[in-house]
């Protein structure tokens, strides 16, 4: 019922993804339990809300554990920072990854010890560093000479670790071209920090999120091994590798696994020696199969003829992810057939279209559901008031019944 294939696919398209679908289902991926969803929907709505399982989380996390033992799992905070998420995480054995002090403060107040906590912002105001390293944050990113001086100005025994820039082909949110030093970049980066004595003891990557290719992590890992020899080589003491986050979780495309890209990992970790402390930082992994995010038509209507559809969530209240390209897999309890709707949030921003040209049932209507998969992450955490709508609820619950 009401289940999106993904939209206009030919019909050669189509054979070639069913293929790929087989190479990479091999292993099931999880996701909260539909009728769990709509029952809670029927129980009492009044706004939007997230419903997200931490039964789920855990599993992800033993999960991740399990396919890669030699990678600590640092949950990227931002993806979804509810405090009984990042509870849950603790108690799994994850660490963290923060870009703000507000998210350390959080961590902390969870009794999460701060030397489990890596900043991962390469650029931080003297600030935030100065607050995290009195409150026991040991180590920051960088990714330029700029933030090499300032972390090790604020804090000279701080441990750094280099963001170096690295291929993002196949993810749904390229992030390399934003942050991460080039090869000029590092060699000046490499040279600073051994005149200064600063201890530049790492490097991580990003392999961008939602990435759909596991070639990315081994591109950047085999990168990350030239970039210890060359710190090597410089005198420092390079003993810390971070593989970023962006590992995928299914949606509509298919995605590989994270046991298919564990041995990509596995194996471009043999060239690193036991001592080095091997960490990751996944976000989206953790937390977006674990929640589904519901909102309602508000109504609906023809414009130019074309066919809107208005929710009470939109761009502002935690649906964004749709326009950066990301395919959610949307369901409802209409059956009527598929249509292309633009659908819209409640504000009266221009910006705020969240869906065109979207296949969906004609007969969605006024007060009617709309379900969302897999949103457990990058939704509520990205929500404002905005325009007066308010922020989605949040409903977590733990079930009992999952291993
Ligand atoms: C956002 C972010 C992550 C998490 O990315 P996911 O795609 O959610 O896994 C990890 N590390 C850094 C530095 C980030 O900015």
């Amino acid at each position: 019922m009401g289940v999106r294939p993904s939209s206009s696919i030919g019909r050669n398209s189509k054979q070639d993804s069913q293929a790929q679908e087989q190479i990479f289902d091999t292993h099931p991926e999880s996701s909260l339990d539909f009728e769990v969803v709509r029952q809670a929907a029927r129980q009492k709505y009044t706004r939007p809300f997230l419903i997200l399982d931490n039964a789920i989380v855990r599993q992800k996390a033993r999960r991740f554990r399990a396919v890669m033992p030699r990678v600590r799992p640092h949950y990227a905070v931002k993806a979804n920072p509810d405090r009984r998420v990042l509870r849950v995480l603790a108690q799994e054995g994850c660490g963290f990854e923060i870009a703000s002090t507000a998210e350390l403060d959080m961590l902390l107040a969870l009794g999460v010890p701060a030397a489990e906590v890596f900043y991962s912002n390469p650029m931080k105001s003297r600030d935030a560093i100065a607050y995290a390293a009195a409150r026991g944050v040991e180590w920051f990113v960088i990714d330029s000479v700029d933030e090499l001086r300032r972390v090790h100005e604020v804090r000279a025994d701080a441990k750094m670790y280099l963001r170096v820039s690295t291929p993002n082909i196949g993810s749904d949110w390229p992030l390399s071209g934003k942050f991460g030093a080039g090869a000029a970049e590092t060699r000046e980066i490499i040279a600073t920090a051994a005149r200064r004595g600063a201890d530049l003891a790492g490097v991580t990557f990003h392999a961008g999120s939602q990435c759909r290719n596991p070639e990315n992590w081994r591109v950047g890992i085999e990168k990350a091994r030239t970039v210890f020899d060359a710190m090597a080589k410089a005198g420092l003491k390079p003993r810390l590798l971070d593989i970023g986050g962006g590992f995928p979780v299914r949606h509509v495309k298919p995605i590989p696994s994270i046991e298919v890209i564990g041995e990509v990992v596995n194996e471009a970790l043999k060239a690193f020696p036991e001592e080095v402390r091997v960490i990751a930082e996944p976000g989206r992994y953790m937390t977006s199969d674990a929640g589904y995010f519901v909102c309602r038509v508000i109504g609906t209507t023809t414009r130019g003829g074309k066919r809107w559809m208005h929710w009470d969530a939109g761009l502002f209240g935690g649906v964004i992810e749709t326009t950066e390209g990301l395919k959610y897999r949307i369901r409802s309890d209409r059956s009527g057939p598929d249509v292309p709707w633009h659908v819209a949030g409640p504000t009266c921003d221009s910006v705020d279209v969240i869906l065109r040209d979207e296949p969906l049932p004609s007969d969605l209507q006024e007060g009617d559901f709309i379900y969302i998969r897999n949103a457990g992450a990058y939704t509520t955490a990205y929500a404002s008031e905005f325009n007066g709508f308010p922020l989605p609820e949040v409903r977590i619950f733990e079930s009992k019944n999952r291993g």
